[in-house]
């Protein structure tokens, strides 16, 4: 018995403590529009939620405190920036629910790798607090206070395979008929900044007077639909890759080693510097993880499904 395992038994109908998951997602198509002047990019963006989780368990406390362990913590501060203090902050202003809660954050999403883990552990946030303060939103409602956290929150509040527009926060669910894809995920040494990222995209475009059409996702959404991987493979794309790349000229050799070690294709997952490859299967991910991971090009490479259910109580 310890008196904060008592602190965590239902009181006078109160909820105990409510742990959630919450997936990464990969961008399946990113296309990237011309610069608005709201300063953000106009999108055109395939997100899957794919099996790599963070977690977060919330408590009832008397005020709003965060805890966290694993992938790069250490490197997050724990203050006001925090997007899970956001996210639990932006709930309890739109319920009208005093913002307490003990939250803790497991961590295994690497931080700032293009697989929206801080977009994830607001959405964790958004449903952990929900239950604990029996708001009960339903999910859009809960989309829509994602909107105002970050472009990715709200699909990582439904998960799944969908279509994002506007700056990615407009989520259109692809009601596809149930396939599992194999992914591999290699995962770089440090991140790299999803704004700087798009800097340098413009940089680029502007250098070499490249229009910035949006491109559609038609070929994706067909690719997805016809269930076969190759054909997917062939209709991966990420408008953010070639400034990735410019970023972090190494990970032109991770996706060569990716696609060598048998990949249908290889991509750098959003801002980057993750990059995902499809593989035929499940075992064909495996093998290539472990030649991945032998080849000394990343930190670490592990293997992925997708499509998962975005944050849910567990
Ligand atoms: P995206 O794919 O959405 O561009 P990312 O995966 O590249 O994002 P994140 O891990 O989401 O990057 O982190 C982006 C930044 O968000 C971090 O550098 C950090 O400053 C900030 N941040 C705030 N709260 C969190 C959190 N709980 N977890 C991760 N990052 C957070």
């Amino acid at each position: 018995w310890r008196p904060d395992e008592e602190d965590d038994r239902p009181r006078r109908g109160l909820p105990g403590p409510v742990k959630v998951r919450v997936p990464a997602k990969v961008n399946l198509h990113l296309g990237v529009g011309p610069l608005r002047p709201d300063g953000f990019h106009e999108l055109n963006t395939v997100y899957q939620a794919i099996s790599i989780h963070d977690e977060l368990t919330a408590r009832r406390g008397d005020t709003l405190t965060l805890t966290m362990e694993g992938e790069g913590t250490g490197e997050l501060a724990l203050d006001e920036s925090n997007l899970v203090i956001r996210a639990a902050r932006a709930l309890a202003e739109h319920t009208g629910m005093p913002a307490h809660a003990r939250l803790h954050l497991r961590k295994q999403i690497p931080l700032a790798g293009g697989l929206a883990g801080g977009s994830a552990d607001a959405a964790a946030a958004l449903v952990a607090c929900d239950a604990l303060w029996g708001t009960d939103l339903s999910r859009d409602e809960l989309a829509g206070i994602a909107a105002g956290l970050g472009s990715d929150v709200p699909f990582l509040v439904y998960g799944g395979t969908a279509l994002g527009t506007g700056h990615g926060e407009t989520i259109s669910p692809i009601l596809a008929r149930p396939v599992t894809w194999h992914w591999v995920v290699a995962i770089a040494d440090g991140g790299l900044s999803t704004p700087a990222a798009y800097r340098e995209l413009d940089r680029l475009r502007a250098e070499y007077a490249a229009p910035a059409p949006l491109r559609s996702a038609d070929a994706l959404l067909a690719a997805l639909r016809g269930r076969d991987p190759a054909r997917l493979g062939r209709a991966l794309g990420n408008d953010l890759q070639a400034a990735a790349l410019t970023l972090r000229p190494a990970l032109t050799e991770t996706l060569k080693a990716g696609e060598a070690a048998g990949a249908l294709a290889g991509i750098v997952s959003g801002s980057g510097p993750t990059c995902v490859f499809l593989a035929a299967d499940a075992t064909r991910a495996e093998e290539i993880a472990t030649e991945l991971r032998a080849s000394g090009l990343c930190r670490t490479a592990r293997t992925a499904y997708g499509p998962v259910p975005g944050a849910r109580v567990c």
